[in-house]
């Protein structure tokens, strides 16, 4: 392995602790893939997005494009190797060349583009709260101050609510989203916080039905990227392409649909590439 940094070797060491699939993948050259095969850093937990089903497919809007993007990139179907990319993650697993790419609903921003880079955007989400269908004690940002509020480690959504949004909440950082959903169920939490694209897909699963609302607050703006190894120009520029085509063809919308439409999720307009110009 192809890794300097101690500290690097530890977390790499940690991410494939978790992800239990650390034979699969051939790292050794530190650039996600070797020969015609690619390794692709996506959600596993998140319905909608990117998610591992019972039966060991893979299901969600950043499959598709991921699946889209690697196949303009000259990789056959059967040849991507999915990875869970767990927010926390992300940038590691870039830098440290145990994926390819990136496509886990990535906000692209200023903090990780100081160790990774973005091609993108290509999906504009919003950070809104989901609650127990019966609660009507939280309506807005400020009612979070004191409750108890759960979500994931490295993300963006947890960085606001300590920030700006509700700097007074009782926050509970995990490492995945569903076991937030886990507990806001048994009442362990009170809300859970994050993009609406992701909160839309839990709400919608049939086991959920009539448990939890959506309040629909526009908390920030979250522009999904493709994470990449910083200073990877050719890669960058292949996958901006990529995502234009993309949305010209039709497939963006068709996307869209197949995977938001379940959760009656409206959608924003497919944004501008604009990354790396
Ligand atoms: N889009 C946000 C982020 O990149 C929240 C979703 C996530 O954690 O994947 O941090």
């Amino acid at each position: 392995m192809k890794v300097s940094k101690v500290g690097a070797a530890a977390a790499a060491v940690v991410a494939l602790a978790l992800t239990a699939t650390a034979c699969g993948g051939d790292s050794d050259k530190g650039d996600g893939g070797s020969g015609d095969k690619v390794v692709v850093g996506i959600k596993f937990d998140q319905p909608g997005i990117g998610l591992k089903t019972a039966d060991g497919k893979f299901t969600g809007f950043d499959v598709d494009v991921a699946k889209y993007v690697a196949k303009k990139l000259g990789y056959d179907e059967k040849n991507i190797e999915f990875k869970q990319a767990p927010s926390a993650q992300r940038e590691t697993m870039i830098q440290n060349g145990d994926v390819k790419f990136v496509v886990a609903s990535y906000s692209i921003n200023d903090k990780r583009k100081a160790k990774v880079d973005f091609a993108g955007p290509y999906f504009l989400a919003h950070q809104d709260l989901l609650v127990r269908a019966d609660d009507n004690s939280i309506t807005k940002a400020e009612d979070l101050n004191k409750k108890k509020l759960c979500s994931v480690t490295g993300s963006t959504s947890a960085q606001n609510v300590k920030e700006k949004l509700a700097p007074e909440a009782d926050l509970k950082q995990v490492g995945g989203y569903s076991e937030c959903i886990t507990g806001l169920e048994n009442k362990s939490v009170d809300a859970l916080t994050t993009d609406n694209s992701i909160l839309a897909g839990y709400a919608a699963q049939p086991d959920h039905a009539g448990k939890f609302k959506l309040l629909g607050l526009t908390l920030s703006d979250e522009n999904y990227g493709i994470g990449l190894k910083k200073g990877d120009k050719e890669l960058q520029t292949k996958i901006n392409q990529a995502l234009k085509d993309m949305v010209a063809d039709g497939s963006w919308q068709k996307f869209v649909t197949a995977n938001f439409g379940p959760a009656n999720y409206k959608n924003e307009p497919a944004p501008q590439v604009t990354e790396g110009s």
